[in-house]
């Protein structure tokens, strides 16, 4: 490709609307421009490299017999109010009505689609399993879009989905998945993690989040430095069992309130600020209580779990929620998995509130004249434990260290969720109607981008490895008015593409130095430069990683670059 004909607007000067050194480079050499908070455009040079990265994740995919199709990303509301996330994912999907008034969502997943899709096509145990994926544009309207990439509101992913009669050939796909990711990750040069991850709103036992390690990652890991165990930090901490009964109450006096009250009306008829109430929500989720705060008035059942757990992580930032979780579950009893956040300020919170109110939404479970210092304290009486550094592995074989991960992919045994709410069943080998088992498997391609653009970098631009790089060689002739560098560097660009490397040929009448920046900045893994020697047949190669460079002759170029 002529530099000239192509288009690679890079920048002199680092923006200063960038954050994180993946979101300036992208920028910088020209990869990527915004849109609109979240929504970009992937220039030719980033096309390229997303290209590489879905020609990767194909081939891991066809590996293991799942087949590419394409869904549409404009989805009928009808389907997700079956499932019933029309209702439960809040407003994180994109809506939009058609002419008719009729609802529609932009697909920011696509169980539903493809649930109808195989509800009305796959009637037979013998078609069975069924691995479908595609690389689609996803709709997000992430409350906090940032960091360039690595989350926006419309990004690209690659879905895919299976289908089984048996539990027992979901654990087959899943594993399939778990080492074809593996593969993918490794291939892509990236330095990752599996971690046991929170089934969260999905449901279903059984979930993986693949994690690149870096500095910038949103999530927490907990590692054992001498074993394979890795987990997302909210798995990792412990939270044990306890009851009301263990617990030395003081002067907390228990009061009976009535049952489904507002904040307002709890605080009315206690006699205490609303600001001191805080409303504790206790979900079941496959036997295991989750426990969620909220304010005002909830009538939330499962479905509404995820905008409930989401909501609850920006109100958190109150210590006081903190305190009512806390006091709460004194009436609670089982095992309690806390939304990270609460970890995160629990103890700070224990010792910032005096005489407030704390309380489940029932009947009998509200406590006044809380005081944390003096009545509880998290560790000593609800048993909360925080993984710490040093901690023992829970495999025994090392001790727990934490890092920040990005997360890449995620695989979850979803069972039946779908299946059973949408309707979609298959015939067994007795002639019975079953749901269909179903796996559902997620790779953020545009974030994989993002990812390996903060790996792939150093001060001067980007150094991409080979299986990433939007072209194999710059060809860069110095100067374009001399006759014998413009020769063979015409001559070395058509030996080049014969031999099948993607040449990037920097035919542009531009200073050296600005030639030189640019190919620095773009990054590809060799430069060939025609300079001066042309006439004797010489070019210097030079290699981006590792910044050697050799001078040798245009015979020998391709037998050394092989
Ligand atoms: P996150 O925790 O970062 O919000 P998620 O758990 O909501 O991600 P999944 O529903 O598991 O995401 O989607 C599968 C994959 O899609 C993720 O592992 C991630 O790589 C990618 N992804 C999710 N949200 C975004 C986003 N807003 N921008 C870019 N990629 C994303
Ligand atoms: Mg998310
Ligand atoms: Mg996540
Ligand atoms: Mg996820």
């Amino acid at each position: 490709m002529k530099q000239s004909k192509t288009f690679i607007p890079t920048l002199r000067e680092v923006p200063a609307d960038a954050d994180v050194k993946s979101h300036k480079q992208l920028l910088r050499a020209g990869f990527i421009r915004q849109n609109a908070s979240g929504i970009y455009s992937y220039l030719p040079l980033g096309r390229r490299v997303l290209a590489n990265i879905e020609q990767i994740v194909r081939e891991e995919m066809e590996a293991i017999n799942a087949i590419e199709l394409l869904m549409p990303a404009m989805q009928a509301a009808e389907l997700w109010q079956e499932s019933g996330r029309w209702e439960a994912y809040g407003p994180e999907l994109m809506r939009l009505k058609d002419r008719h008034d009729r609802d529609f969502a932009l697909g920011a997943t696509h169980e539903e689609v493809i649930t109808s899709l195989v509800r009305d096509e796959v009637k037979s145990y013998k078609k069975l399993p069924l691995s479908l994926y595609q690389i689609q544009t996803k709709f997000r309207d992430e409350k906090r879009p940032r960091f360039g990439l690595l989350r926006g509101r419309e990004f690209i992913m690659k879905d895919a989905y299976s289908f089984h009669a048996t539990r027992e050939s979901l654990d087959e796909t899943y594993d399939d998945m778990y080492r074809a990711y593996s593969n993918i990750f490794t291939r892509l040069g990236l330095n990752f993690r599996a971690v046991i991850a929170d089934a969260g709103s999905i449901g279903g036992k059984g979930t993986h989040e693949f994690m690149v390690l870096s500095e910038i990652g949103e999530d927490t890991i907990a590692y054992s430095d001498s074993s394979d165990y890795a987990a997302n930090i909210e798995m990792a901490e412990v939270v044990t069992q306890y009851t009301a009964s263990d617990l030395p109450m003081n002067d907390i006096d228990k009061v009976a309130t009535p049952d489904q009250k507002s904040i307002e009306e709890v605080s009315a008829f206690l006699n205490v600020p609303a600001d001191n109430c805080i409303k504790t929500l206790v979900f079941n989720v496959d036997g295991e209580l989750v426990v969620v705060l909220a304010r005002g008035d909830h009538e939330i059942n499962d479905i509404k779990l995820k905008n409930a757990l989401e909501a609850t992580s920006v109100e958190l930032a109150d210590e006081k929620d903190v305190l009512a979780l806390i006091g709460a579950n004194i009436g609670s009893i089982g095992p309690v998995k806390l939304p990270v956040d609460v970890k995160v300020v629990a103890d700070k919170a224990i010792k910032s509130i005096r005489n407030g109110v704390a309380g489940a939404n029932e009947d009998g479970f509200h406590y006044v004249n809380v005081n944390p210092e003096r009545d509880f304290a998290v560790n000593d009486y609800l048993d909360i434990r925080f993984v710490q550094v040093g901690d023992p592995s829970p495999d025994g074989q090392g001790v727990i260290q934490f890092a920040e991960g990005i997360e890449v992919g995620h695989i979850f045994k979803l069972g039946t969720t779908y299946s059973e709410k949408m309707g979609a069943t298959f015939l067994d080998d007795q002639g019975k109607a079953k749901p269909f088992i179903m796996g559902c498997y997620g790779i953020g391609v545009s974030r994989i981008l993002a990812a390996v653009a903060e790996q792939f970098q150093d001060e001067s631009g980007f150094t991409w490895p080979k299986q990433l790089a939007p072209y194999d060689v710059h060809l860069v002739p110095v100067n374009t008015k001399d006759e014998a560098q413009v020769s063979l560097a015409d001559d070395l660009y058509s030996l080049l593409k014969s031999y099948r490397y993607d040449v990037l040929y920097d035919d542009r009448a531009e200073r050296a130095g600005v030639k030189f920046a640019d190919a620095d900045l773009i990054g590809l893994p060799v430069r060939v430069t025609v300079g001066k020697k042309a006439s004797e047949g010489l070019v210097e190669v030079k290699f981006r990683q590792t910044g050697e460079s050799f001078e040798w002759q245009k015979e020998e170029l391709i037998d050394r670059l092989n």
